[in-house]
């Protein structure tokens, strides 16, 4: 029996451990963030918190006899990445990342890339505007130096306190959200400028191509650098590395 830990928070971390979850040659843990208040059911056990750093997990990976290490969290969550490579050599156990790749430009689209919220909010201008922002609720405060525009808001839970600003409306919600509807989103709301990572995958790609439609600008956050390990973009190619990877 090998012992798998899937860091997620992802659709494909979900996805993976759905494929894994009825194997009776693995034991499969899924770690959350707990960055939601009410996080989707999940198809195996879950921890949710943080380690404390690589040295926390490497110790977890150690106590909990993990044989294989999977990081398939957000293209944006850097850090849990990068601790899952330091945690990974330090425990000496093999580490494969789930990466969706990104979002790539087509005709009609216009985006400013931007690195980080910083970014994003420099970009924005000084002429008020009417700004689409979807970005997780941990990253609006910064838009608060710039309270001259209307802001809409999509998150998966409330964003509390509100941001602080004079003009602001909020929308939460999961998704996937498709194309139709976030259009209709954009028009009722006069949305002028939208504000987004670039998360890859079809969940969120609805906003990207309603944008394009209706010749709106699109900021887009940069990814961030991630740590240089195996790697496959698909829940498939990650299936198919466990099967080589648990072969005796
Ligand atoms: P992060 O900056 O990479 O991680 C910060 C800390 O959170 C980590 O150091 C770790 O704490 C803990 N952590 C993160 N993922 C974890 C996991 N799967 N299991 C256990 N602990 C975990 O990530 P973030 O602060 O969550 O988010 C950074 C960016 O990713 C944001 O843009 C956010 O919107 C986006 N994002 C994150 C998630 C998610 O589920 N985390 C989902 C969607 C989008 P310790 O150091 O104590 O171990």
């Amino acid at each position: 029996m090998q012992r798998i830990l899937i860091l997620g928070g992802t659709a494909e971390a979900r996805q993976l451990a759905e494929r894994l979850a009825a194997r009776a040659d693995l034991a499969v843990t899924l770690s959350l963030a707990g960055r939601t208040a009410s996080p989707a059911a999940q198809p195996v056990p879950v921890r949710i918190g943080g380690f404390g750093g690589a040295q926390g997990l490497a110790e977890y990976l150690a106590a909990e006899r993990v044989d294989l290490l999977i990081d398939a969290t957000h293209p944006y969550a850097a850090t849990i990445s990068a601790n899952a490579a330091r945690a990974a050599e330090l425990a000496n156990v093999p580490l494969l990342a789930l990466r969706r790749p990104p979002w790539v430009r087509v005709a009609g689209d216009r985006w400013v890339e931007v690195a980080g919220v910083q970014g994003a909010v420099e970009a924005l201008g000084t002429a008020s505007r009417r700004v689409f922002l979807t970005l997780g609720r941990n990253e609006l405060a910064p838009f608060a130096r710039v309270p001259q525009h209307h802001y809409l808001v999509r998150s998966v839970d409330p964003v509390d306190p509100p941001l602080a600003v004079p003009h602001a409306n909020y929308v939460t919600g999961r998704g996937p959200f498709d194309e139709a509807n976030d259009r209709a989103l954009l028009e009722e709301h006069r949305i002028e400028q939208v504000v987004a990572k670039n998360s890859g995958g079809t969940a969120t790609y609805g906003k990207i191509a309603a944008a394009r439609a209706l010749g709106l600008s699109v900021i887009v956050l940069r990814r961030p650098a991630l740590p240089q390990v195996a790697a496959v973009e698909t829940v498939e190619a990650a299936v198919a590395w466990l099967d080589h990877a648990v072969t005796p």
